[in-house]
């Protein structure tokens, strides 16, 4: 009986993680059959998205009745702009994802993106206009063209040779013999961390989302890595919303706005050099990270 249950386990096991990852959770809601926690409110209109300005309106949420993780959250994302969110980690960074999502819903306060309350909306129209490249990207045990084209159902080979170069994943394709059909995981190629991450942006540009959610999807890759996928990222984020969560604050300077989060509030928000001028939370933030840094660049040496 243990034999006939482990693969519901390990579905199960996948579908937390995933869901706690935020990869795109529209097909493995459909594969899984799970009674949803949140669900579309009857005849509900799909998400019509033209100019993609996010709004949090007064968001009250936690996950626990007894423990509130957002306390009344307001933040203004304009359409187009490339917005950060920083904060000590357990500020509250990724639940904003996970509400945006819809894979809770708000206990007060409103999510709306241009215009649109995301609870009166089908979920499906809500998760195909958002992307996200999380920190560590779920590969499936399958080839580079199928991990690819999971973005959108039905994408072409063409479609999928693009959204590779958008990736900068070209010159990894060239080298393998087999090119897309090379199988990646347990299976077949180990790919490092910095390919998996092209692997995941190569994904979101199939999926052509108005909006981009990075969460902390560099900070698991050594510094080089790093630059080279955050200047991959700065040209997938032409022409999108892209709001980046992140640790390290060198990696969002140049941000339109940056809104500092502290226990589920906003503590503060503007520009880099606003918030460094106003001497405050990001301030001291940008300090302490600065001052590691020269203690690690003495340590290598
Ligand atoms: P951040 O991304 O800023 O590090 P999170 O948004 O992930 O923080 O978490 C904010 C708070 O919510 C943390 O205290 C965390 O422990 C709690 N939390 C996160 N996910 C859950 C969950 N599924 N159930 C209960 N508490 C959670
Ligand atoms: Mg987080």
């Amino acid at each position: 009986l243990t034999q006939l249950f482990r693969p519901l386990d390990m579905l199960g096991m996948v579908y937390r993680t995933i869901r706690q990852g935020l990869i795109d959770m529209a097909a493995m809601f459909k594969l899984m059959d799970e009674p949803q926690e949140v669900a579309d409110a009857p005849g509900a209109p799909a998400l019509v998205v033209r100019r993609p300005a996010v709004t949090f309106d007064n968001v009250v949420f936690g996950y626990e009745p007894d423990r509130t993780i957002l306390h009344g959250l307001s933040l203004e994302i304009p359409a187009g702009s490339k917005v950060a969110i920083v904060g000590p980690s357990g500020a509250g960074k990724s639940t904003i994802a996970r509400l945006l999502f819809r894979f809770y819903d708000p206990q007060a306060g409103r999510i709306l993106i241009d215009g649109q309350d995301i609870l009166g909306v089908t979920q499906i129209s809500l998760r195909k206009a958002l992307g996200i490249v999380p920190q560590d990207s779920v590969l499936f045990n399958d080839t580079i063209g199928y991990n690819i084209a999971y973005g959108r159902d039905g994408a072409g080979l063409a479609e999928i040779e693009a959204a590779a170069r958008g990736a900068a994943l070209g010159p990894l394709i060239e080298r393998l013999p087999q090119g897309f059909e090379t199988e990646v995981g347990e299976r077949g190629l180990k790919l490092s961390g910095g390919e998996k991450q092209r692997v995941a942006i190569a994904r979101t540009l199939v999926k052509n989302p108005p909006i981009l959610l990075l969460d902390e999807a560099t900070s698991a890759l050594d510094t080089r890595t790093e630059q080279d996928i955050l200047a991959t990222l700065n040209a997938v984020s032409q022409d999108r919303t892209t709001i980046s969560i992140a640790h390290r604050l060198s990696t969002i300077a140049d941000a339109d706005a940056i809104f500092v989060l502290d226990q589920g509030r906003l503590a503060e928000s503007g520009t880099h050099a606003a918030l460094l001028r106003r001497d405050g939370v990001y301030a001291e933030m940008w300090a302490r990270q600065a001052a590691e840094k020269d203690e690690l660049g003495v340590a290598a040496e």
